[in-house]
C-alpha cells in the first residue's frame, strides 16, 4: 500500500497596529511583563470590548492580497476555554462567519487553497522558570501583555502534499503579508505562528485519513523537520496495522520527535456562542474597495515580470522578490537604465552576502541607486575592475559616497597599460623560480598562481585581460 501525505496549515499573524484589537493598550514586543494591560485585555467585570477598525482593515488587506472573498456580514464569537495565559476564561475569535472566505496563494505553479482566514484575540505568556531558572525556584510567571493583540489566524485547505511544499507554502504566504504591511513576520517574535495538520491515505484515495494536529514549531525548517518526522510516525503506525489517533503533538526541536500533548478537541467542545458585547460587523464593500486599491504588486507577479521583462533567472528572480525592500531597490536601479541582469548579479551577490554577514535590513544601508549604476557604468567601461567594484560596493552599503570621486580620490581605476602590466608579470616569474619549473614540467595550474601574485601586487587594480594576454606571451610552453 503506497501511502501519501494530506498537509493543512494554520497560520496565526500578529497584525501590525500600534493597539490592541479591543482595547487601547500598546503591542510593543518586550515591554516589561505585564505593563501593558488593561481591564478590558485582562477581562475584568463590567468592561467593554471595542474593536479596532486597523486590525479589520489589516484582515481585509490580506485576505484581498490572498484572493480572499471579504464576508459583508461578519461578527465575533466566544471561543471557551480555560487557559492559565487568559485570565477571560474565553477567546474573542469568529466562529461560522470569518471575515475572508475562501482564496489561494500559489507555491511554484501549484495552487493551493485557502478556505478562510478569520480575526481573533491573542493570549497572554507563561514564563516557565524551570528548577533552575528565575529565582532558583520551580514555577511559571504569567505575563498578559499579549492578551488582546489582533491576529488572523489564515487556515490553509489541504492542498500541501510535502514537508518542502508546507515550508514554500509558509515562506509566499508571510512574503505576502510583508508586502501588504499587515505583520512583520517576524518567527522569533511569535508574530508568524504555525500549526500544521498532517494526515496519510493511500494513494487515489478520496476520503482522508485520520490526522493529528503538530504544534511548537518555531522556525520554517522545524515546521518541515516537524511534517517530516510526523509522515515517518504515521507511516509506520499504519503499516503495522495501527490506527492513527486525533490528537495534538507537540514538536522538540531538541530530539527531532513529536510527543502528545492532548486528545484533539471538537469544535462544539468550545461551546462557541456569538459574542454578546460586540455588534455583528458590516462591511461596506466601497470601503473593501479602497483598500484593495492601495495593494501594489504582490511578489508573483513580480516574479514574473521579472522573468518575462527583465530576462532574470527564475531562481534570481525569486530570491529578489522574496525580500521587498531589494525589490524595489532593483526596480529603481533598473530605471536608470542599467542593465537587469548586472543589477540583480550585485544585490543577490555581495549586497545580499554582506547583509548576512552585518546582519543588517537592506534599509539600513547607505547604497543609494546612483551608486549601483556608477559602479555598473565604471566596470562597464573598464575604468575599475571585479574585485574593486565588489569593494567600493561593500564601502557604499555601509557609507554615503560618490563612486567616481572615491575611485579618483584614492585611485582605484584599472590598470590596463599593458607596459606596466608587462613590467609586474616579469617581476612576479623571476621571484618565483620553483613555480616557473613546475609550470615548465606541465603543471599549467601554477598559472593561476602567477595571475594572483601579479593582482596582489596590484592591488586588485589591473585588467585580468591584459594581465592574461601577458602571461601568454611570457610564459615558455609547458612540456
Ligand atoms: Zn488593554
Amino acid at each position: 500500500m503506497k501511502l501519501e501525505a494530506v498537509i493543512g496549515l494554520e497560520v496565526h499573524a500578529q497584525l501590525k497596529t500600534n493597539t490592541k484589537i479591543f482595547c487601547g493598550c500598546p503591542t510593543n514586543f518586550g515591554a516589561a511583563p505585564n505593563h501593558q494591560v488593561c481591564p478590558v485585555c485582562l477581562g475584568m467585570p463590567g468592561v467593554l470590548p471595542v474593536l479596532n477598525k486597523k486590525a479589520v482593515e489589516h484582515a481585509i488587506k490580506a485576505g484581498s492580497a490572498l484572493n480572499c472573498a471579504i464576508s459583508e456580514n461578519t461578527r465575533f464569537d466566544r471561543k471557551n476555554y480555560f487557559y492559565p495565559d487568559s485570565s477571560k476564561g474565553y477567546q474573542i475569535s469568529q466562529y461560522d462567519r470569518p471575515i475572508c472566505v475562501g482564496g489561494h496563494l500559489m507555491v511554484e505553479g501549484k495552487k493551493i487553497r485557502i478556505h478562510r482566514a478569520h480575526l481573533e484575540e491573542d493570549a497572554g505568556k507563561l514564563v516557565h522558570s524551570g528548577a533552575a531558572g528565575l529565582h532558583g525556584s520551580d514555577y511559571s510567571n504569567v505575563d498578559f501583555n499579549r492578551c488582546g493583540t489582533p491576529l488572523l489566524e489564515i487556515v490553509s485547505e489541504p492542498d500541501l502534499s510535502s514537508p518542502e511544499e508546507a515550508r514554500l507554502y509558509l515562506t509566499e504566504l508571510r512574503n505576502i503579508l510583508r508586502y501588504v504591511d499587515v505583520c512583520d513576520g517576524n518567527l522569533e517574535e511569535g508574530s508568524f505562528r504555525c500549526d500544521a495538520n498532517i494526515s496519510m491515505r493511500p494513494v487515489g484515495q478520496k476520503e482522508l485519513g485520520t490526522k493529528t494536529e503538530v504544534k511548537n514549531m518555531n522556525s520554517f525548517k522545524a515546521v518541515q523537520k516537524a511534517i517530516q518526522s510526523e509522515i515517518e510516525r504515521q507511516t509506520l503506525a499504519l503499516i503495522a496495522g495501527e490506527r492513527i489517533v486525533q490528537e495534538t503533538r507537540l514538536w522538540n526541536d531538541a530530539t527531532g520527535t513529536t510527543h502528545v500533548m492532548r486528545s484533539k478537541e471538537e469544535a462544539h467542545d468550545y461551546r462557541y456562542f456569538p459574542e454578546p458585547d460586540l455588534v455583528p460587523l458590516s462591511i461596506d464593500k466601497k470601503w473593501v474597495e479602497e483598500i484593495r486599491a492601495t495593494i501594489s504588486e504582490l511578489p508573483e507577479a513580480r516574479r514574473q515580470r521579472y522573468i518575462g521583462a527583465h530576462g532574470l533567472s527564475a531562481e534570481d528572480a525569486g530570491i529578489l522578490a522574496e525580500n521587498k525592500e531589494l525589490a524595489d531597490f532593483f526596480d529603481k536601479v533598473i530605471t536608470l537604465n542599467v542593465p537587469a541582469k548586472q543589477a540583480s548579479n550585485h544585490l543577490l551577490g555581495t549586497t545580499l552576502g554582506f547583509l548576512k554577514e552585518s546582519k543588517k535590513e537592506f534599509a539600513e544601508t547607505a547604497l543609494t541607486p546612483e551608486n549601483l549604476r556608477d559602479i555598473i557604468v565604471a566596470s562597464t567601461d573598464g575604468k575599475i575592475g571585479s574585485t574593486i567594484a565588489k569593494q567600493l560596493l561593500i564601502e557604499l552599503l555601509t557609507e554615503k559616497g560618490d563612486v567616481f570621486s572615491i575611485i579618483e580620490k584614492r585611485g582605484l581605476a584599472q590598470v590596463n597599460d599593458e607596459s606596466a602590466l608587462r613590467e609586474q608579470v616579469q617581476k612576479v616569474l623571476d621571484a618565483s623560480p620553483s613555480q616557473l619549473e613546475q609550470y615548465k614540467g606541465g603543471s599549467t595550474k601554477v598559472r593561476q598562481y602567477f595571475f594572483g601574485e601579479v593582482m596582489k601586487a596590484m592591488k586588485g587594480k589591473a585588467n585580468p585581460q591584459v594581465i592574461n594576454k601577458v602571461l601568454d606571451e611570457l610564459l615558455p610552453t609547458p612540456a
